[in-house]
């Protein structure tokens, strides 16, 4: 296994990596650092949570530096959303803090006017989404004429969120010679078709995720009527080991009814959504990735791009639609070589997408006798679907209850035996 400075990273970065923690480096990096080097086009096909924005900004870093020259934007990197777009900046910061270079990211939904200034200021590389880096661009506070490397990153949501026609644009404005990355999780044929464009003789690498979802992860379900899950979630937080945790409502409103919910239980906690602020939602972040808050609450869309690696638990306080979101989702935790739970609440209604889950992932995810607040025959009522690769998992393991087959418990509803708080 090749080690950081097997892939000839200069001093200054492997300093910042040790500080960063990190020991060895991960499959996408080994792979693409070195024909980055070799200055090739490259193609990588990986998720968050692979190491990729290290894979490119490593080599950004240390190639800017090596020829360094008049301050200006020698290499721009282009981010479908404004949560992505603050973390690669971020990790910029981090991998080059040993190094003159100058950062900065510009993103839509908040005031240009201390984005302009720091472009004013002049700066080597830019992490920009789309429409605020055309908007800054036809303002004539962007030049990028300099730029040397080119990063499409995630290009697959780029497509999907419609920014393929800015994404033109923004490759019309670069000038001919220079290096070309573009990552993308998925491989449609529109994306190949916009490989073809920009992307000269590229290097391929992929790298597949562990497995889907990710095995580190391990996964429940309780059972709950929808009118106690606020309550089944304020007594997991009393009565688990839940460090810190990122609960999935499938609206804003319920992200903040479970807020108010937990507030008033004494767990602090915020939630990030489309309606809150840039500012409230960078706060959100900060204190949940500072350990002062304990949940996030998030809908789908805001949880695009967290990525605090500290995250313990995954509860999906509602089932996402379509099943895909619930691969996502948990993914958030089990970070960076880490082991992470989720649980799903599944209420009367949501039986189908719990089955579609299954089905999606060829896994029979363990149902939480122990935490079973509504009838397991909620399961056998609904019409299963194509049975799924059912996997036995646990037998041994230290949670009762792991298969459904065992119908309902004595008792039925464990309405009585709900712990402490209820
Ligand atoms: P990414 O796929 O770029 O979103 O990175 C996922 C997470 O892994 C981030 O939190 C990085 O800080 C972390 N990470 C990236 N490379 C390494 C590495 N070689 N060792 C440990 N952690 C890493």
């Amino acid at each position: 296994m090749p080690s950081f400075a097997d892939l000839d990273l200069i001093t200054p970065l492997l300093d910042a990596l040790a500080e960063e923690g990190y020991t060895t480096p991960t499959p996408i990096q080994i792979q693409a650092i070195p024909p980055l080097f070799e200055g090739r086009d490259l193609l990588g096909l990986a998720q968050t949570g692979t190491g990729k924005t290290a894979a490119f900004a490593l080599p950004i870093l240390q190639l800017l530096h090596e020829s360094r020259g008049a301050r200006r934007i020698r290499a721009l990197v282009v981010s479908p959303t404004r949560e992505l777009a603050a973390q690669i900046g971020q990790r910029f910061e981090a991998y080059g803090t040993h190094l003159g270079l100058k950062s900065t990211v510009i993103f839509g939904g908040v005031k240009p006017s201390s984005q302009v200034a720091a472009l004013k200021a002049g700066i080597d590389i830019l992490v920009a989404t789309p429409g605020r880096l055309l908007d800054l661009q036809q303002q004539g506070f962007i030049d990028l004429g300099a730029v040397e490397m080119f990063v499409l990153d995630e290009a697959d949501r780029m497509l999907d969120m419609g920014f393929v026609n800015d994404v033109r644009k923004i490759l019309k404005l670069l000038p001919k010679r220079r290096q070309n990355l573009m990552f993308s999780a998925t491989m449609p044929p529109a994306i190949g078709d916009l490989a073809g464009t920009f992307l000269n003789n590229p290097v391929r690498v992929e790298v597949v995720p562990e497995s889907t979802p990710v095995e580190r992860i391990e996964q429940r379900v309780m059972l709950v009527p929808k009118a106690d899950k606020r309550r089944l979630l304020a007594h997991l937080l009393h009565e688990l080991d839940i460090g810190s945790a990122i609960v999935f409502t499938r609206t804003k409103h319920g992200a903040n009814r479970v807020v108010k919910h937990l507030e008033d239980e004494g767990i602090r906690s915020a939630a990030i959504h489309g309606n809150k602020s840039q500012n409230a939602r960078e706060r959100a972040m900060e204190g949940f990735r500072s350990g002062d808050l304990r949940v996030l609450v998030a809908s789908d869309l805001a949880s695009r791009g967290i990525d605090v690696e500290s995250v313990t638990h995954v509860i999906n306080f509602d089932l996402p639609h379509p099943a895909e979101v619930y691969v996502h989702r948990i993914g958030r935790t089990g970070r960076a070589g880490r082991t992470g739970e989720a649980i799903s609440f599944c209420d009367e209604g949501e039986v189908d997408m719990l089955r579609a889950i299954e089905k999606l992932t060829r896994q029979s995810i363990p149902v939480d006798a122990d935490h079973a607040w509504h009838d397991p025959g909620l399961l056998d009522r609904a019409a299963p679907p194509a049975p799924p690769q059912r996997q036995q998992r646990r037998q041994d393991g230290p949670r009762p209850g792991g298969q459904r087959s065992g119908g309902p418990r004595r008792g039925g509803r464990r309405r009585g035996g709900r712990g402490p708080r209820s």
